[in-house]
């Protein structure tokens, strides 16, 4: 993949334009993490970039953003650019293209993100990223105070790459990550989850929680109790226990789940609720209330059916015993027996059942 990005930058050489591969590759590069995601930078306009590359699969993203299908790999290549206006703090209503490399490295967040690898695979580190990044601190490139107030996203960012690198934030950026902290409320519900999912499912979740608490973010996240609930390795489950409003994003799906989640913590993880809700449901929230996968999974498997296909009475036979028309009865009675069996008080064998309901049921109207 490397490779193949140097050939990228080649290519734009040899079109005559500068090409560097920036941002998170080269960073992550130099700390001996592995990235599949490779940002370049260039001076080819995207229209340019666009006919250089016009026999691989390439579409321009907008804000000077193209992307590439080279060879297969997918890269977010960008044209030098400078951001002229910002619009709620957030996005930048007027761009410039420029042609210096330094110019829209300036414009970049953080200096650990601005160290380019260029095409002969040298590094190039105009801002000094390189000096922040072996001493792992994250600091704005220019003033914090006009980086952060003009694009708020930058806040969480800090504390992505604060948690999941295990570095410090630089005190002047973090004192105006405070300051600024409230301009945290007027950006979409899409990107603080984004931010915030790479946060909580991170392996150094725990860190950041503790910098989202201790920069004070949580009230203007609408994440109040953060500090209260249990950081299981289910992003789902984490976002179950938060007291969140509807401003994030959920799938329908995400929301069923949600709900169900919601629900089975306030009941028992007992046999029953672990047929009800499925193994899913039931291991996150077992992973909440600190039950282990294997236990609720051993639960799962010595379960006599794991769903009312299973019970050995069909609606038909249950019609054919109690010799009557077709009706709501019968959900009523293979409910019944779902729980009897599922409780070990029934046999899910068809002439124990048959019994029973013959038993029990002859002569109901
Ligand atoms: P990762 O890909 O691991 O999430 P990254 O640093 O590559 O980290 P991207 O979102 O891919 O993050 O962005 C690529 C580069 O674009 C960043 O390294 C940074 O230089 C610049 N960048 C991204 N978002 C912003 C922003 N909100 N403000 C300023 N520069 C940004
Ligand atoms: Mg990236």
């Amino acid at each position: 993949m490397y490779n193949k990005a140097l050939n990228v930058l080649n290519i734009f050489h040899e079109n005559g334009y500068e090409a560097y591969i920036v941002g998170g590759y080269p960073r992550d590069y130099l700390l001996g993490i592995k990235t599949l995601d490779i940002d370049i930078c260039t001076n080819a306009k995207p229209k340019e970039i666009m006919e250089i590359f016009d026999t691989e699969a390439v579409s321009d993203v907008g804000y000077g953003s193209v992307k590439v299908i080279y060879k297969n790999v997918k890269f977010d290549v960008t044209t030098y650019r400078v951001d002229i206006k910002y619009e709620k703090n957030r996005k930048p209503i007027k761009i410039k293209y420029v042609t210096d490399l330094k110019k829209d490295l300036l414009r970049r967040d953080f200096t650990i993100n601005t160290i380019c690898i260029d095409k002969d695979g040298n590094f190039i580190d105009l801002l000094n990223g390189r000096e922040d990044l072996d001493n792992r601190v994250i600091k704005t490139v220019g003033n914090p105070r006009h980086r952060l107030k003009e694009d708020s996203l930058r806040i969480l960012r800090a504390i992505r790459f604060a948690s999941l690198l295990e570095f410090d934030i630089d005190d002047r950026t973090g004192y105006f990550i405070k300051k600024y902290g409230y301009l945290l409320k007027s950006l979409s519900g899409s990107r603080k989850r984004e931010e915030l999912d790479k946060i909580l499912t991170s392996r150094n979740k725990e860190i950041g929680r503790n910098l989202l608490i201790s920069f004070d973010l949580c009230k203007y996240l609408g994440l109040n109790n953060l500090s209260d609930i249990v950081l299981c390795d289910d992003i789902i489950g984490i976002w179950s226990q938060l007291d969140v409003s509807d401003d994030y994003p959920f799938s329908k799906l995400e929301k069923e789940t949600i709900r169900k989640v919601r629900e089975l913590l306030n009941k028992e993880l007992n046999e029953i609720n672990i047929y009800r809700y499925g193994l899913y449901i039931s291991t996150v929230v077992g992973s909440i209330k600190g039950v282990s996968y294997k236990i609720i999974n051993n639960i799962y498997k010595n379960l006599p059916i794991t769903s009312t296909k299973d019970i050995l009475l069909s609606g038909e036979d249950i019609k054919k015993i109690l010799n009557r028309e077709p009706g709501k009865y019968i959900s009523t009675i293979l409910s019944d027996l779902e729980e009897k069996i599922i409780l070990g008080e029934l046999e899910n064998n068809r002439d124990v059942l048959t019994t029973y309901v013959r038993n029990n049921y002859k002569g109901d109207k």
